[in-house]
Formats: C-alpha cells, structure tokens, sequence
C-alpha cells in the first residue's frame, strides 16, 4: 500500500564525512535520481559542530569589525545576533555605496551630507537589539537616502541643532 512507501523513501541515507573534521554522517537521499548523483559528487560536507562553529567565527568577525567602527555588541539569542550581524553588515554596504554615489554641487551641500550620515549612522549604533536589525532588514538604498535628506534638510533649517535631541518632533 501507498503509505508503507513513502516511509521507507525517507529513510534513504547516505554516508558522507565532513571535510574538516573527517567526522562521517548520514545524509538524506531525494527521490529523484539526478539529485541522488549530485549528493554522490559533492565533496564539501560539513558536520552539524563544524557548521555551527563556522558560523560563530564568522559572526565573531563581523561584530569585531563592526566594534572597530564603534557599533556595539548585540542583545538577543546567539541565533538572532548571528542573522542581525550579518544584516547589519550589509546595512552599512548598503550606507557606504550610497555615500559613495552621491555627487554635490558645492563644499557646503557635502559637508552637510558628511554630517548627516554621521548622524545616521550614530542613530544606528544606538540599536542595540538584535531584533531591530532583524526587523528592518529589508531596508534599502532609498530608505536610507530618503532618512540622509531629512537629516540634512533639518541641519539646512537649523545650522548647529541641539545635541543630544535627535529624533524628537519639533
Ligand atoms: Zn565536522
């Protein structure tokens, strides 16, 4: 009968080792035979352990990266603060190759936009939450050019604001 089948599908295993700690484990098979030759061929397994402490490297690297340029660590579960590092990451890519793009009229008009993205990202360094970067992660190029030109049309209106009140309604 139909149901005994697919049972014995998922049992479909094969052996592979991880190719840093030589470790060997089983891998599901699929159904289909030219997916089964493509599990065949690969050579790159890695373990569950090795896989996570890839991961936890790779995490660490990033935060300390972004430590260097004066973000803070994050609060939130190891997994969250993996995937809001990483976020935050390409949030600053995203930062960097807008700054990148603009083109201005006079030293004035830069020196107000040097200003704003300062400022921009100040307000970024104060999220802290691993949850807010999870969150706002599909912010794109346009958001974050939209939130420069508020900031500098503001310090246009007010040349020196007060510090220390960003954020607040007039
Ligand atoms: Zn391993």
């Amino acid at each position: 009968m139909a149901p005994l089948i697919s049972m014995t599908r998922n049992a479909q295993t094969y052996e592979v080792k991880c190719r840093t700690c030589r470790t060997p484990f089983k891998v599901a098979l699929f159904e289909s035979h030219e997916q089964n030759l493509f599990v065949a061929d690969k050579k790159d397994w890695y373990c569950d352990a090795c896989k996570k402490a890839y991961f936890s490297r790779q995490t660490a690297e990033r935060a300390g990266r972004q430590q260097d340029s004066g973000f803070p660590d994050l609060n939130g579960t190891e997994k969250m603060i993996s995937w809001a590092v990483k976020i935050r990451e390409e949030m600053m890519q995203k930062v960097d190759y807008l700054q990148k793009s603009l083109k201005f009229t006079s030293d004035a008009e830069k020196e107000i936009s040097a200003k704003a993205f300062e400022m921009f990202i100040d307000e970024w360094r104060r999220f802290t939450d691993a949850k807010w970067w999870i969150d706002h992660r599909t912010m794109n190029v346009r958001d974050i050019s939209q939130r420069i030109k508020e900031l500098s049309a503001d310090m246009k209106e007010a040349p020196s604001p007060q510090k220390g009140a960003p954020g607040q309604p007039d």
